[in-house]
């Protein structure tokens, strides 16, 4: 009989196990969990809601993922193909958990992440599979073509441990050892999908205050990606869905990098700045002081700070102010500028971005070219998505794959 060792009981470890014990149901599995319970990141997913996938996973843009990340991203391109959303859908709708979509993000119909996890724990434990929990692997040994995993032999094995982000939920970085001791390569790590750090004199005054914006990161002056949506201003920066989407754009130069905010992206320019007139003419602002000029469009201290960015002073009377002075305005209004300092550290980053190369991996099968029988998926591979589900349906289709050709003859 067939033994296949998995380590790491997260998502990608959880799909491995049940898809081997799918393909071969004579095989017996094991998975190794550091922590007490498996699958704790799921539970924190999609803000407990789990989004589980998106409808774009697959989309290349001149032939490139559209939204993964990694020094290889195409090496995705297959399993994704072959285990899609919709096969995620099919999969979880034979465990009887039906799903969900909210415009191109799927989730669980309960919109509950422990759902998922009981799914998968249930069916884990249906299926016979071994948990070994409170069990971090810290080294794996190879003997006779077998691989010892305290102090037992398995056939095959697989590694899933994650990456290095939100460590509290499991994934320490302590997994990335066990495939580069077989002499697989680490890219550099950086966390993502996490806050973004700039220079904070004016933001800070502005903090705890939410705007619809849309943000744009540029590196050395060029757009790298533009995001929609909520950002919230904080003493350290900026945070919210947009931010961190861009997190991974800016943290490997940060220096380099600047946010641009449009704080008024329904209004074009000059419907902007003929509002601005409109406003410095009417009596009842034109003896005020300019500091309360954009009291009508923004609240109050934001509009202060856009003032300020402007270099302009509080203090003049708005009559003073003048059509140059306006456009000045508007084109701060419209191209807020931020210098990013850094990004918040793995502590609060959702994924790593990097990890271990894939060059060394068949992208077909998930296995080591270096060591036959040794399988990688998920997180701690050089493959990150981008935030809105991208992450969990990577974690699903390597796992499919990894444990289908692990429990295969
Ligand atoms: C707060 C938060 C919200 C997120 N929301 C979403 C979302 O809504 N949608 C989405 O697509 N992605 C989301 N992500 C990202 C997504 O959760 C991960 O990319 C995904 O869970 C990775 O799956 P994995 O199985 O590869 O790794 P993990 O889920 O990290 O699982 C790895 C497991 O291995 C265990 N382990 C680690 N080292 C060892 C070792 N040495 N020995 C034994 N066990 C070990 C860990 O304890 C852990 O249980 C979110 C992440 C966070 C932190």
């Amino acid at each position: 009989m067939k033994s296949i060792a998995i380590i790491g009981g997260g998502f990608a470890g959880l799909i491995a196990a049940i898809t081997a014990a799918g393909q071969n149901p004579d095989c017996k599995i094991t998975i190794f969990e550091r922590l007490d319970r498996c699958g704790k990141k799921i539970l924190a997913t999609g803000n407990g809601r789990c989004n589980l996938s998106n409808r774009q996973a697959g989309k290349l843009e001149n032939g490139r993922l559209l939204h993964y990340h990694g020094q290889a991203p195409s090496f995705a391109n297959h399993a994704l193909a072959a285990h899609s959303i919709d096969d995620m859908i099919d999969f979880f709708k034979q465990l009887s958990m039906p799903v969900r979509f909210e415009e191109e993000k799927l989730f669980p119909y309960s919109l509950t992440a422990s759902t998922v996890l009981d799914v998968l724990r249930f069916t884990a434990a249906s299926k016979g599979i071994r948990f070994c929990l409170s069990s971090p692997t810290s080294q794996i040994k190879l003997k006779n073509e077998k691989f010892i995993v305290d102090q037992q032999a398995f056939d095959r094995c697989v590694i899933a441990c994650g990456g290095k982000a939100s460590p509290h939920l499991g994934s320490d970085g302590s997994g990335y050892c066990l495939l580069t001791q077989f002499g697989h390569q680490l890219s550099p790590l950086y966390p993502a999908i996490t806050q973004i750090k700039t220079d904070n004199t004016l933001v800070k005054q502005v903090k705890g205050l939410k705007i619809d914006a849309v943000v744009s990161a540029l590196e050395k002056n060029h757009l790298t990606r533009k995001e929609f949506g909520q950002v919230l201003f904080t003493d350290y920066g900026l945070s919210g869905p947009p931010v961190l989407q861009l997190s991974a754009y800016v943290v490997k130069s940060p220096k380099n990098c600047m946010l641009s905010l449009d704080l008024a992206p329904d209004m074009p320019f000059h419907d902007l700045l003929s509002l601005l007139e409109q406003i410095c003419k009417s009596p009842c602002m034109r003896d005020m002081k300019t500091d309360m000029l954009l009291s009508t469009l923004f609240h109050k201290r934001l509009g202060q700070i856009i003032l300020k960015s402007t270099g302009f002073s509080l203090s003049t009377p708005v009559k003073n102010i003048t059509q140059a002075d306006r456009k000045k305005i508007a084109a701060a209004i419209k191209d807020f500028r931020l210098q990013v300092t850094g990004v918040q550290g793995f502590s609060n980053a959702q994924v790593t971005l990097g990890g271990i190369l894939t060059k060394d991996f068949d992208d077909k099968t998930m296995e080591s070219r270096l060591v036959p029988h040794l399988y990688a998926a998920g997180e701690i591979l050089d493959i990150t998505g981008d935030c809105g589900g991208y992450n969990l349906q990577w974690a699903f289709s390597s796992g499919c794959l990894a444990g289908e050709h692990a429990a295969k003859d």
